[in-house]
């Protein structure tokens, strides 16, 4: 039963994945409703050919104009790939116009098969509510991108004509009718798998953007979500800060204790500065045992640098001992991606120097008397020491 209802239902999108999923079925639902709009006019002369000849003109020939001119507005709106740039107003706007298009369709096609159904003699009155089935089903299946377009077209299309049927009380109506339920019966769950279908990829997309961004051993933030970060302040013109935090002599403990227990300790690393991923600071693993911690000065104030070195000499890893780290600091007003050049370099020869001063320390390129700037896009020396 809970089955069937979820069925029914159709998926329950949590709010960190409905942009995700409402870009997804915006972008199938532009590919189906185009094939849509160019069906309606490719069927509209055997809509006209087929009106009664007791059906007034209106009906008979009006509204199936009406219908030409929204169909060519559906291709006309829907001529350009969806913007994906625009992010998810843009989505919701392709959905809203094929929402509106095809509501003012379904309500324009009811209104013909009533009106053609109740004016033609008796002989041909079924042919109404049968061509309006296939075109009720044909249109809802192809709008199954968006459940709720797709749930309104059928029920606006399918249940009048059905409630018409049964009333007459005769038994091919009632057949009529009842054969009709059962397939929008069919149709909603075919909605329904759909928009599962599209909720699991979009669960999937998410889950592969996520881990493209995490570092798989520490499960910091990486290299390329640190550059995200980075873009993001640039675009705005922040001035930002940049922390990189080197530990000290790894590689003895590499050679020491092994490259396992190495791993271990990068992880136990990790943990102590992802305490400090908080009010938009963001501590990524730059590559082997450096790390850094970037946000804007404002947020990442330059005595967490020495916090910092105090809370990892204090901390026991996992291979029973100490460690010390020496961390290069740098600031400066960004306001191109490329200006990342230009400060990763300063901070890391800040870096350089707390390691040629002793290790453990903190060393700023202010204390160089560097500029405040960081346009300059100076290439990071290559240390080796
Ligand atoms: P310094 O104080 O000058 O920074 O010395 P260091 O030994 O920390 O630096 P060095 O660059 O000489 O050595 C870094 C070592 O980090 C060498 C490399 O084997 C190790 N390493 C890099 N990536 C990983 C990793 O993912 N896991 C482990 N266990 N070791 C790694
Ligand atoms: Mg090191
Ligand atoms: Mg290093």
């Amino acid at each position: 039963m809970r089955r069937i209802l979820a069925g029914l239902l159709g998926p329950d999108i949590p709010a960190h994945l409905r942009d995700d999923f409402i870009t997804l079925a915006a972008c199938h639902m532009r590919g189906q409703a185009l094939l849509v709009f160019a069906g309606f006019i490719l069927s509209l002369p055997l809509v006209v050919l087929g009106a009664s000849p007791e059906t007034a003109p209106s009906i008979a020939f009006g509204l199936p104009v009406i219908i030409l001119i929204l169909a060519v507005t559906g291709l006309i709106v829907l001529r350009k790939p969806l913007d994906l740039a625009a992010g998810v107003t843009e989505a919701r706007r392709v959905i809203a116009s094929v929402w509106r298009l095809c509501l003012l369709i379904a309500i324009i096609g009811s209104i013909w098969c009533l009106g053609s159904w109740a004016s033609a003699p008796a002989e041909s009155k079924l042919y109404y509510p049968a061509i309006m089935a296939l075109g009720a089903l044909t249109l809802a299946y192809c709008l199954t991108a968006v459940r709720s377009v797709a749930l309104t077209t059928l029920l606006i299309t399918m249940v009048p004509i059905a409630i018409a049927l049964a009333s007459t009380g005769e038994v091919m109506n009632l057949v009529l009718a009842g054969s009709q339920i059962i397939a929008v019966g069919f149709q909603v769950f075919l909605i329904n798998r759909h928009q599962n279908l599209l909720f699991a990829m979009t669960q999937q997309q998410h889950e592969s953007a996520q881990q493209a961004r995490r570092d798989p051993l520490t499960d910091l933030a990486n290299r390329r979500a640190l550059m995200e970060h980075f873009k993001a302040h640039a675009a705005l013109g922040s001035h930002i800060r940049l922390m990189v935090v080197d530990i000290d002599r790894f590689k003895a403990i590499n050679d020491r204790h092994g490259h396992d227990v190495g791993d271990e300790v990068l992880c136990a690393f990790a943990e102590l500065l992802r305490i400090h991923v908080r009010g938009g600071i963001c501590a990524a693993r730059l590559g082997g045992e450096e790390f850094a911690l970037l946000a804007t000065a404002e947020a990442l104030d330059p005595a967490i640098a020495l916090q910092l070195l105090g809370e990892i000499r204090g901390a026991y890893m996992p291979h029973g001992e100490q460690i010390t780290a020496s961390i290069g600091v740098a600031d400066g007003i960004v306001t191109d991606p490329a200006d990342w050049n230009g400060l990763y370099g300063k901070a890391d020869r800040a870096l350089y120097r707390a390691k040629n001063d002793g290790r453990n320390r903190v060393r700023s390129h202010k204390a160089e008397g560097e500029a405040d700037r960081v346009g300059d896009r100076e290439p990071a020396r290559s240390r080796h020491g």
